[in-house]
């Protein structure tokens, strides 16, 4: 059966997306930790990020850096902090989390409640840093 994020590459479900190209696909999380947090993919399924081949690894991290860049010119922020966990979504994926201190990376935190105006605002902000 299909990942939950190759339905959403599909169109299948619904997301916040904020790039694509041919093989990879930002787009919003769900739970973000801050106002920002995109996940990024290849649209290659593979469950283990360090079990793609090396071209759709690099070319992940390629696309991730240029999506980080508008991250960080759309959402005020020090830097955009980088996770790989995997534990929950089986197909490989980055996090990209705006960061104002150390402790906006904690993944056991509380998640933010944005509307869906405010994550539509974030992800247009983002799209459009992107395609500038
Ligand atoms: P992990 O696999 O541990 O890296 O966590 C998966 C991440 O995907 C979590 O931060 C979820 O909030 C996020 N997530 C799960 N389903 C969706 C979805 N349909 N749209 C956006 N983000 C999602």
């Amino acid at each position: 059966m299909a990942s939950i994020f190759s339905r959403i590459v599909a169109g299948e479900i619904p997301s916040w997306k904020v790039a694509e190209d041919e093989n990879y696909y930002a787009f919003l999380d769900i739970n973000p930790l801050a106002e920002g947090h995109t996940l990024v993919i290849p649209k290659k399924e593979v469950d283990y990020i360090f079990d793609l081949d090396d071209e759709t690894y690099a070319g992940l991290w390629q696309f991730a850096a240029r999506v980080a860049k508008a991250v960080r010119a759309a959402v005020p922020c020090k830097r955009v902090g980088v996770a790989v966990l995997g534990m929950e979504v089986p197909h490989a994926h980055i996090h990209l989390v705006p960061l104002q201190t150390e402790g906006d990376m904690d993944f056991r935190k509380e998640k933010k409640q944005l509307s869906p105006e405010r994550f539509a605002a974030i992800a247009t902000a983002i799209s459009e840093a992107f395609n500038q």
